[in-house]
């Protein structure tokens, strides 16, 4: 508990109003936000202090959800990914609702239960700029997408390509009952091509890479998603 100037002192825990969960800086927060409508802030705490009437104020760096950057949210962006932003802040420690854990993107496509506390961050995002780090990503499938840890993918046992079912015009119930794939690439040449691999659960190991840029210039036509996308580009950049 070290004494700083203004009388505040640094503590090493705090205990969440209402109940027994503390509160370590290094943990992830969820802060209630003044709007009741609007989804909890995710928030990493620096730092806890009190003043000298006590009451507890914690330094956070803010999460931010993929519709608070400046390239919104897109196809590839799952329900529980975060950003870890620039943007500190000082918040009243009441705010505070309750604990979250903010995984690694790969640590999150292995748990086998995600529960409401659980997010994942594979971006840091640079308010200023609407930049992120790293700025390049692995894309799969015939659009050329980043993985979606939300949506189901088959792998083609021959080229090890990742797919939408949709884009490889197939329902998710076909592709659940799919016990091979072969895309269409593939399955036009020659039987050579195969392999007796099966399928891994989420395709994190191979890919190629692309650039991350903030707006869709990336995005080559596949899904029916995407030409909506570049059709909305479109028509953006020659209004503006
Ligand atoms: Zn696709
Ligand atoms: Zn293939």
């Amino acid at each position: 508990m070290a004494k700083t100037r203004q009388g505040k002192r640094d503590l090493d825990a705090y205990t969440i109003s209402g109940t027994n969960k503390v509160v370590r800086a290094g943990d992830c927060v969820l802060m209630r936000p003044s709007d009741t409508d609007t989804a909890p802030y995710v928030a990493l705490v620096e730092k806890i202090e009190a003043d000298l009437r006590n009451s507890v104020r914690v330094r956070v760096r803010w999460y931010y959800r993929p519709e608070e950057s400046v390239g919104g949210r897109r196809q590839f962006h799952g329900v529980k990914e975060l950003f870890l932003s620039d943007h500190y802040d000082v918040q009243s420690a009441h705010t505070i609702e309750d604990r979250c854990t903010v995984h690694s993107f790969k640590n999150y496509t292995k748990l086998e239960d995600v529960g409401a506390e659980d997010y994942y961050c594979r971006f840091e995002y640079k308010t200023a700029t609407g930049g992120f780090t790293p700025d390049r990503v692995a894309v799969y499938c015939k659009c050329e997408m980043p993985y979606n840890p939300d949506d189901l993918m088959v792998q083609c046992e021959g080229c090890k390509d990742w797919y939408h079912p949709a884009c490889v015009n197939m329902t998710i119930e076909q592709a659940k009952q799919l016990d091979h794939f072969l895309c269409s690439n593939c399955s036009s040449g020659d039987d050579t091509k195969r392999s007796q691999n099966t399928f891994p659960v989420s395709p994190m190991a191979n890919g190629k890479v692309r650039q991350l840029l903030v707006h869709f210039h990336m995005i080559k036509v596949g899904c029916l998603l995407c030409l909506l996308h570049s059709i909305w580009q479109y028509i953006f950049h020659m209004t503006h």
